[in-house]
């Protein structure tokens, strides 16, 4: 996958408290839900895809919008 600057630019005309509420619904495998920290933006076909870290593992987790 590439950062792609056009999902990035849809994804922040997302209002930004359903932003903060698809950040803090993220699953890790090691801690269940959690919120991404220090993501990129990335596509997939139409999706957009956030890739970062989970806030308490730090593992990497990764959210598809649809
Ligand atoms: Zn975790």
């Amino acid at each position: 996958m590439q950062k792609d600057e056009l999902a990035e630019r849809r994804w922040k005309a997302f209002p930004s408290d359903i932003r903060k509420n698809l950040e803090g619904n993220v699953y890790c495998s090691n801690c269940g839900v959690t919120k991404i920290v220090n993501y990129d933006v990335y596509s997939s076909d139409y999706d957009i895809v956030l890739k970062g870290q989970c806030n308490k593992c730090h593992d990497t987790v990764v959210r598809v919008i649809d």
